[in-house]
């Protein structure tokens, strides 16, 4: 195919602005899924894409169309739309040219379509502005252009206005796509050099990449190269998707398309790698692979300890198609054999505790989230601590440092200062607020990443009566005023309580855990001191005060059977308590003691 008549194009958009939606009729206006086979969001493959109505994989479909006589290739690259898989986004991003930026006719520019955008103009993408659902009755178009172009300083005149429901206007969408889009630069005959910007597993034939070809032309039984990887590989089958793998003899430059090269597992590709021929001429790296930073650190511990090898077969299998996030095992006092996960971001550790939950079956104890330490010892040397336990005594430390991001929030203007309150409360900073429009406005702030992934979105949909939207990236690592503060019960160290946070909400922190303790443990023989400690300075207690009389003499009399039913009740509830010290601790209380954060 002669690149003149290809197009590269991604769908950039907020969630829930239509992105799949319009991904689906592009498909059916092209024809290259007919009526009838037409399910709705061909793209979002995972079930549970689907249920949660995201994207979290890339994807492409390429689609064929005459236009004006002339037979085109489009390739829709899929992106996914949501901050954790940033480096994923980048990644698609490179192998466009354009992209189509979809923003609803009546929510208006969110904090997304402005991240989103900033991303495709980094990539110096031809970026199209499409408003969509202008079949609502309250759409308000005019003033949607006017945020785009104030906001993002896109002329949006010749937006499109379209709806990705009943089909109106989306044959505009793909005129457009072929007129202001340029084709890909890239010389077929040149030495292969191709990006691989995202990969799938598939029981019987392992990872399968997709790549975008920059340079050269790939053949069917060629041997290749990955060069950052340095491992080689013969191509078993390599095509297109029109949604369905369709194979190809090749694929040349300015082409998208998946390549089968019997490699057993993800963890053998690096999505930005550069694939080119292992003999001959090869092409140079393409600029940029990078490994993907888990941000956010939990424990995962199964509810019923004789779940535990299930839990790791099943970590297993979920690695084996998501490598961004890992494992390792862990124990602890209060939960005992668990393991430490890693994961790019919040939404990254939702998405992977539903699968399990879902796939494997098992009930899952998820302790307090947090985020990467840096760590400088004062004897100079540096740790990088994903687990509050492992944090050294204060004593020994030099320098505590944490990741900060720069949040962007949209909103309408009336919760500005709820949510400006929320970010000082916060310890954030400052940096900028602008008006999208007379009644709407961004606000952007550098804040802790621990202070995002302990409430702070929650408390902006709270605030913002849920018309509040953000996004976060990442701005690197500063020192910060934090400490461990642990939990103590019987004057023992429980582990899986520990966190850490900055000194100066310790004690509220401190008082509110133990508040929490204290209503659910049940009461002992003996008294059971309850206590928030920095070291060891204690900041909180509350005592659990000792037994006085046996439980039974609450049933008067003969009652014997009401009796027995107590007892087994006790006995039941014995078995999912944890022994710390001599003190039995429902599990219960551990899960209320987490949901407070
Ligand atoms: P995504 O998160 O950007 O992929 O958004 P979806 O395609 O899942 O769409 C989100 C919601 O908006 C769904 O309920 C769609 O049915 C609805 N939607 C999408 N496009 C239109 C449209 O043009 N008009 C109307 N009225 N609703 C739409
Ligand atoms: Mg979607």
């Amino acid at each position: 195919m002669d690149p003149k008549y290809i197009r590269n194009f991604s769908i950039i958009a907020h969630i829930d602005h239509g992105k799949s939606t319009l991904a689906d009729r592009l498909l059916e206006v092209t024809g290259t899924v007919s009526l009838r086979e037409m399910k709705e969001q061909l793209l979002d493959d995972m079930d549970l894409e689907r249920q949660r109505g995201i994207t979290i994989k890339a994807n492409s479909v390429s689609m064929r169309v005459k236009h004006e006589g002339q037979e085109y290739e489009l390739n829709l690259i899929d992106t996914p739309g949501h901050v954790d898989f940033q480096y994923e986004v980048s990644r698609s991003l490179t192998c466009c040219e354009g992209a189509l930026l979809l923003v609803d006719a009546f929510q208006g520019v969110e904090a997304q379509t402005v991240a989103n955008a900033y991303n495709a103009i980094e990539h110096d993408l031809e970026i199209v502005p499409v408003l969509n659902k202008i079949d609502l009755t309250h759409a308000r178009p005019d003033e949607v252009k006017e945020e785009i172009e104030h906001t993002l300083g896109l002329d949006a005149t010749e937006a499109i206005g379209c709806s990705a429901k009943t089909g109106l206007n989306c044959d505009q969408v793909i005129k457009a796509v072929i007129d202001r889009i340029p084709p890909p630069t890239g010389d077929p005959k040149a030495p292969l050099q191709a990006m691989v910007f995202d990969s799938v597993y598939d029981e019987f034939r392992g990872a399968i990449i997709f790549v975008r070809v920059m340079n050269g032309t790939v053949k069917k039984g060629a041997r290749i190269k990955f060069l950052q990887a340095g491992t080689e590989h013969d191509v078993v089958e390599l095509g297109q998707k029109t949604p369905k793998r369709t194979a190809k003899p090749s694929l040349s430059a300015g082409q998208v398309g998946y390549m089968v090269c019997n490699i057993k597992s993800l963890g053998q590709v690096h999505i930005g790698d550069t694939v080119t021929v292992a003999r001959g001429e090869q092409a140079k790296a393409l600029p940029g692979y990078e490994e993907p930073k888990r941000m956010v650190f939990c424990g995962l511990y199964p509810s019923d300890g004789q779940d535990f090898e299930t839990l790791r077969e099943a970590l297993g299998k979920l690695q084996v198609n998501d490598p961004s996030f890992v494992f390792e095992p862990e124990t602890s006092d209060a939960l005992g054999f668990g393991f430490r996960c890693g994961f790019l971001g919040l939404l990254h550790m939702e998405i992977v505790q539903q699968r399990l939950e879902q796939e494997a079956d098992i009930d899952l104890v998820q302790t307090a989230p947090n985020v990467t330490y840096k760590i400088q010892k004062k004897d100079g040397e540096w740790l990088e601590v994903h687990t509050p336990t492992r944090v050294p005594e204060m004593g020994e430390i030099e320098e505590f440092q944490q990741p900060i991001v720069r949040v962007s929030f949209v909103m309408p203007a009336e919760y500005v200062g709820g949510i400006m309150k929320l970010c000082a409360d916060r310890r954030g900073i400052f940096v900028r607020q602008e008006y999208l429009s007379p009644t709407r406005v961004m606000l952007v702030y550098d804040i802790a990443l621990a202070e995002v992934v302990y409430d702070l979105h929650d408390k902006l949909k709270s605030t913002t009566k849920g018309y509040g939207t953000m996004d976060y990236e990442l701005r690197g690592y500063e020192p910060g005023d934090l400490v461990r503060m642990d939990i103590l019960v019987k004057n023992e160290r429980v582990d899986a309580l520990s966190i850490v946070c900055d000194r100066r909400d310790a004690d509220t922190r401190g008082r509110a855990v133990i508040k929490k303790l204290k209503q659910e443990i049940p009461r002992h023989m003996f008294e059971v001191a309850l206590q928030a400690a920095i070291g060891t300075r204690i900041i909180a207690r509350e005592t659990i005060s000792a037994m006085r009389k046996n439980v039974t003499a609450k049933c008067y009399g003969g009652d014997i059977s009401r009796k027995r039913k107590l007892w087994e009740k006790q006995k039941e509830g014995k078995k999912r308590m944890k022994s710390i010290g001599q003190v039995d601790i429902p599990q219960k209380a551990f899960l209320a003691v987490l949901e407070t954060g």
